[in-house]
């Protein structure tokens, strides 16, 4: 208390240091919250030689979500603030589902409809994708330039995407869908012959295929590196964006319950994907579904000469080819409703089954698919969000009443549900959730995001 009448700053910037470099003492942080509310009512007419203590916010979860909402908070807080982020992850970076991922990026339904924003969707994982990009870039002797235009690229795998129409009672729908798509995400409608120009062997049953040729196969575990190079490199201002006042820490560690971290931080973002509905206080609040992918893993046999050819793209169908390389290919993925798994580890036996659903799948648009052989799996785990006259959106917004009742200070927030679309999402809705979290206004982000709360959280 001396400290504190004395001078109120030293007495502000001493504490926070201690804090944010001795985690056990962030359990203790709820008294500080209390001092330092005592200390701006009792400072208030000198307030303007006080300077402002940082912003702390907490960051659950590395995945697309927690990345994507850690670079936004980063970069759009107004360069004088003195703000510091704490990312959270019990693994890592692409520690979950994201880890894991196809990486298959492209704006568009399965009947090749434009999805909810998908202009403002694709843009911003398109903006994310280069700015990782740059940050591996600037780890070489390389300057910044525009990846996507060069081409050259540690994180795209691959450009263009086909999908063979394989359903007859869809087919005008289809047509008609494709005309409406993005200029910088062009669909175009083509017939067998050149279908097989593009992927020699591809069986096309109705003679019709779309082909997004701008879509993207991205390696999603390297891309999340770079994102979070990148967000060290804005904070150690090797960015050229200059911020000088940025802090980021990472805490590999688990979160048990939201009021662990009570009092520490101004406020904090839970990006856990599915595991957003395991937390104490969000069990039973969340309108999700869970729902495990496998992937097989496929290599082609030794005694195989024709390869995969080096542009031709991946493959949409009931299931997918995400191509590694000229012998390698993901095929993907199951879908099991029941489980809550969430290991990435799959046994032999959930190996097997799922070689089975997917290889008579995958044959049926490319039947040399029998000369590849499976030599592994991975899996994670899909929060999937309720479907809605949008299509299934993502859920976000503030979940303050969830954590203390009758809270409404827009503390605690909530970007989950990405559901089998995570790369298309996280970019916008990360920026629109870092936007509303420092100015605490959930009105920032778009009510379509925010809906699911006067269903679900006052049950
Ligand atoms: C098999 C499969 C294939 C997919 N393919 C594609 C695809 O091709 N394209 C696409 O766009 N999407 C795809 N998806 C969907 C995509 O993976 C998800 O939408 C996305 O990963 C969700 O991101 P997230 O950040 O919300 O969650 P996650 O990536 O799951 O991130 C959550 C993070 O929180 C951490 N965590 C969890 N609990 C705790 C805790 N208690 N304490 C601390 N840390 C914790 C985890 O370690 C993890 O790193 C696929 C999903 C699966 C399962």
């Amino acid at each position: 208390m001396f400290l504190l009448t004395q001078n109120p700053a030293a007495f502000i910037s001493w504490k926070w240091q201690k804090i944010s470099t001795n985690p056990s003492l962030l359990k203790h942080a709820s008294n500080y919250s209390l001092s330092l509310r005592n200390c701006s009512s009792s400072s208030s007419s000198s307030s303007s030689s006080v300077p402002h203590r940082p912003k702390r916010y907490a960051v659950l979860g590395a995945g697309f979500a927690g990345l994507s909402v850690a670079w936004h908070l980063l970069q759009q807080g107004s360069k004088e603030l003195h703000l510091c982020v704490d990312i959270y992850d019990e693994v890592g970076v692409g520690g979950g589902a994201s880890g894991v991922a196809g990486g298959l990026l492209h704006p568009y339904s399965p009947k090749v409809k434009l999805l909810w924003r998908g202009a403002e969707c694709w843009e911003e994982s398109l903006n994310l994708i280069n700015i990782a990009e740059g940050a591996f870039h600037k780890l070489g002797t390389k300057g910044k330039q525009d990846i996507l235009q060069t081409g050259e690229s540690p994180i795209v795998r691959r450009r263009g995407i086909l999908r063979p129409a394989v359903n007859l009672k869809n087919m005008d729908t289809m047509i008609e869908n494709a005309q409406n798509c993005l200029a910088n995400c062009r669909i175009e409608s083509i017939h067998e012959d050149a279908a097989q120009n593009l992927i020699p062997d591809l069986s096309v049953p109705l003679n019709l295929a779309f082909y997004m040729p701008e879509a993207l196969n991205v390696n999603a575990q390297c891309y999340l590196q770079g994102l979070y190079l990148a967000c060290e490199n804005l904070v150690n201002g090797v960015s050229t964006l200059g911020f000088a006042n940025r802090e980021l820490n990472f805490h590999k560690k688990s979160v048990q319950s939201l009021v662990e971290l009570e009092g520490a931080y101004d406020a904090v973002i839970v990006c856990l994907g599915a595991r957003a509905a395991f937390l104490p206080e969000l069990t039973k609040k969340l309108p999700l579904r869970m729902c495990r992918g496998v992937i097989a893993q496929l290599q082609l046999g030794d005694d195989i000469s024709e390869e995969y050819p080096e542009h031709s793209p991946s493959i949409l169908s009931d299931a997918w080819f995400a191509v590694q390389g000229a012998r390698r290919i993901d095929l993907g993925s199951t879908w099991d409703w029941k489980s809550k798994n969430y290991s990435r580890e799959v046994t032999a036996e959930e190996a097997s089954e799922a070689t089975e659903v997917l290889l008579p799948k995958a044959s049926a648009v490319y039947p040399t698919i029998k000369n590849w052989t499976v030599t592994g799996a991975v899996a994670g785990l899909r929060a999937m969000p309720p479907l809605t006259t949008d299509g299934s959106l993502p859920l976000l917004g503030c979940v303050d009443e969830c954590v203390v009742d009758g809270r409404h200070d827009c503390k605690y927030w909530l970007f989950t549900g990405l559901g089998a679309r995570g790369l298309f999402f996280h970019g916008w809705l990360g920026k629109l959730m870092a936007l509303a979290v420092l100015s605490s206004n959930e009105d920032l982000i778009p009510s379509e995001l925010t809906s699911w709360k006067k269903h679900r959280m006052h049950q």
